[in-house]
């Protein structure tokens, strides 16, 4: 018996009044890119569910993406019949007794949006459930906590039944709670960052900064391919390439040693505020977190902040690596950040960089640099290319959909 619908629950802003066709409209599209492999799926969001109409597509696939979706409470794969009570039952009885084990307990849920249908949803579960009984000997019926409840969707068009409800994974459909740059190295912690930004409703753009010819074509593909892994999540990522080499040169020509790490990341906020204010996004989220690294402390947080005034959002602020590491694997990213490609910011690194470093240090030693012209020539020479779910970066098959959550 093959599944012919999904039917979606939609998660928590759904009751909230203005938002709602928002939401419903933002998850309709974000659910058509997550299944842009199965042109044959056609989906219908209403108001209070949303239909994903299979029309012959592998629904175990379907079912695989549908559960990482932000924004879905949970779902369940149905069965569309004609609307004749006799076909009904006969594809209850089916299902049953292929569900059935010994001493099963269930229950008939039916609801109805065509309320002229000639069952009511009393007569309906009586009729439904009678049958069963006769038909299967040893089940039971049971109000509380059932085995299975078997539901019975009388509508217009036809009666679906479904026995599975499967969570969803929560959290606001990505868009909904406005666009964002997320700083995307090849790290552990930033990807992290930004799945935890995406849950939260927030329509993530990548700003990744590279250095050719220090660092290499798989190192920029490597950070495709960890924005490829949070497509699932909420569908197409916009990846914003911005070219660092000269800044690092200047800066490392310039600079005292103490200082490369601090006044690189300055430059890199002040790149990764203008790229925001251009293409209308409200923050910047990173990987940073408390203590990890020199550029980590409070102190350095102080002075890399000092060049925007943009809100500078870190997830993982308060992470320890283990728990980072532990959403990593979940969310399968893990393993392309281990690979060891190198990153603008090892390859410029100082060999001690300083964990306090001070204001009007930094001040002053931008005053030795083209600040502006160095920032208004990388902004000139940004890349822009929209990443998709199952595309693939690194000759290898993008094994995305790998059972996440
Ligand atoms: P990650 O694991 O995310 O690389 P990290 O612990 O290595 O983080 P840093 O190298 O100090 O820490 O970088 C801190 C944050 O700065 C990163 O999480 C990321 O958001 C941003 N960042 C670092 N390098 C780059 C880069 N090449 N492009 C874009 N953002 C970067
Ligand atoms: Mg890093």
């Amino acid at each position: 018996m093959q599944y012919t619908e999904i039917m979606v629950r939609y998660g928590e802003l759904s009751t909230k009044g203005k938002n709602r066709q928002n939401f419903i409209d933002r998850l309709a599209t974000n659910v058509s890119q997550t299944l842009n492999a199965f042109p044959e799926v056609k989906i219908k969001a209403h108001r209070d569910r949303m239909h994903i109409h299979l029309n012959g597509a592998d629904s175990a696939e379907i079912i695989k993406r549908l559960k990482v979706v932000f924004g879905i409470q949970n779902f369940s794969p149905s069965i569309k019949v004609e609307r004749d009570v006799k076909q009904v039952r006969q594809v209850a009885l089916e299902l049953m007794q292929k569900l059935y084990h010994e001493g099963m307990t269930f229950k008939i849920n039916t609801r109805r949006s065509d309320h002229n249908f000639d069952y009511d949803t009393n007569q309906m579960n009586d009729y439904l459930g009678g049958y069963l009984l006769e038909k299967i000997p040893g089940l039971k019926v049971q109000m509380k906590n059932p085995d299975v409840t078997l539901r019975c969707e009388i509508r217009l068009n036809g009666i679906y039944l479904s026995y599975e409800t499967i969570d969803g994974a929560g959290g606001l459909p990505v868009g909904t709670a406005g666009k964002a740059v997320l700083m995307l190295s090849g790290g552990i912690d930033s990807p992290v960052a930004g799945y935890l930004a995406l849950k939260r409703g927030v329509d993530i753009e990548m700003v990744h900064f590279f250095s050719p010819p220090y660092t290499s074509q798989k190192a920029l593909d490597k950070a495709k391919e960890l924005t490829v892994k949070l497509t699932p999540f909420g569908g197409n990522i916009q990846f914003i390439e911005v070219p660092f080499t000269k800044i690092q040169e200047e800066v490392k020509k310039a600079v005292p040693s103490g200082y490369l790490m601090t006044i690189q990341r300055r430059f890199m906020f002040r790149l990764a505020e203008a790229i925001a204010r251009k293409r209308n996004d409200l923050a910047i989220f990173n990987g940073e977190a408390l203590g990890q690294v020199a550029s980590q402390t409070l102190e350095s947080m102080a002075a890399i902040n000092d060049v925007t005034n943009m809100p500078i959002l870190r997830p993982v602020v308060s992470m320890d690596k283990n728990e980072i590491i532990d959403i990593a694997q979940k969310i399968d990213t893990f393993d392309l950040s281990i690979m060891p490609f190198e990153d603008c910011c090892t390859v410029f690194a100082p060999p001690a960089p300083k964990t306090k470093p001070r204001i009007e240090k930094c001040r002053e030693y931008e005053q030795r640099l083209d600040v502006e012209g160095l920032v208004n020539e990388a902004l000139a020479n940004i890349k822009v290319t929209e990443i998709k779910p199952g595309e693939s970066y690194l000759n290898k098959q993008a094994d995305t959909f790998a059972e996440l959550l």
